[in-house]
Order: structure tokens, then sequence, then C-alpha cells
């Protein structure tokens, strides 16, 4: 059985994670999508409504799974026996910063392959941070996040009052 694991903090989840998302779930028999801890990120959702946001959009794909962990990916991605690491891959900031994670992915479990997926060309040039900055500087965000999921975001990027700090 080919087991999946694709992390990320997806914060907010857009429509380029989804795109990955749904690649892997048509490669392997297993996908979990699991939603880690970012130390360098400030959160906008915390990790439970990240799990219920993607519950919610990948709930059409039989073989997803999603989950949270705070433990190391690669002790998460043993116990859940998966083989393959996915990470998506825009261009070549991210090529760079896949690198370095693989490689220690890697040394810590050389049985674990990762495979860094391309999005569809629309979702190229998609990130968290470009929903955020759409919402707050007044833009429409309904094409790069899931349409169950654009008024949920918007809300809470406005909460924040990211204007004023
Ligand atoms: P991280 O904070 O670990 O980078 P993200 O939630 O930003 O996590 O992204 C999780 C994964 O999804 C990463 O592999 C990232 O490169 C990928 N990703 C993010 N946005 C896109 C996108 N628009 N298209 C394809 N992959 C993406």
């Amino acid at each position: 059985m080919k087991i999946a694991v694709y992390p990320g903090s997806f914060d907010p989840i857009s429509n380029g994670h989804l795109d990955i998302i749904e690649r892997a779930s048509r490669l392997f028999d297993k996908v979990y999508v699991v939603v880690s801890i970012n130390i360098l990120k400030q959160p906008l959702f915390t990790p439970t409504e990240r799990l219920e946001m993607l519950k919610e959009v990948t709930k059409h794909l039989d073989n997803v799974v999603v989950e949270e962990t705070s433990e190391l990916l690669i002790r998460y991605a043993e116990k859940r026996k998966a083989n393959v690491i996915i990470r998506g891959l825009r261009n070549f900031i991210d090529y760079q910063s896949e690198m370095t994670l693989f490689q220690f992915n890697r040394k810590i479990n050389s049985n674990i392959e990762t495979i860094l997926l391309f999005p569809s060309q629309d979702n190229l040039f998609l990130s968290s941070t470009s929903i955020k900055e759409l919402v707050v500087f007044g833009g429409d965000i309904s094409e790069y996040v899931p349409k169950q999921l654009v008024e949920r975001i918007k809300k809470r990027i406005e909460e924040k009052n990211f204007r004023n700090l």
C-alpha cells in the first residue's frame, strides 16, 4: 500500500494546497494531510480550525485523512507507515527550501522519499501570505481559496485588523 503524508501549515488553505492534495490522492492509496506547527509563523487560524477546514474541503476524497501533529514530521510519517512525503513546488524559492527540508528528513529516515508535485498553472503563484494580503488591502480572494471558506477566511483576517498594527 502506497501511503503519503502531505504536511503544511495551511494557514489558510488555498486552491494551490487543494490542487496538490487532489493530485496526491490520485497517485497514492492513502494520503494523510497533516497540519503541522510552523514556529516561524504567526498563525491566523488555530491548528484545530485548519483541521476542520481541510476536512470540509477534502470530504469528496475517500482516501484522504486529515490530522494534526506536534511531532517531528518523520516520526509522524513512520507511525502512519508512510513511504512518501509530498510537498508542493511553485518556483525556485520553494525548490531551495524544499531541498534543505528533504535532506534533513532523509538524514533522519532514508526509507521515506520526498516527492514534489507541481500545481496547475493557475495555482503556481498562490501563497497563503498573498491571500492574507489581498484581504487586508480589499482584494477578492474567491478565485484563490475553496468557495465554502471564502467568508470565513475574510472574516478572520478582517478581525485581526492587520492595517492598524
Ligand atoms: P509551510 O509553512 O510548511 O511552507 P504551507 O502551508 O505554506 O506550509 O505549504 C504546505 C505545502 O504546500 C508546501 O509544500 C508548499 O510549497 C505547498 N504550497 C503552498 N502553496 C502552494 C501552491 N499554490 N501550489 C502548490 N503548492 C503549494
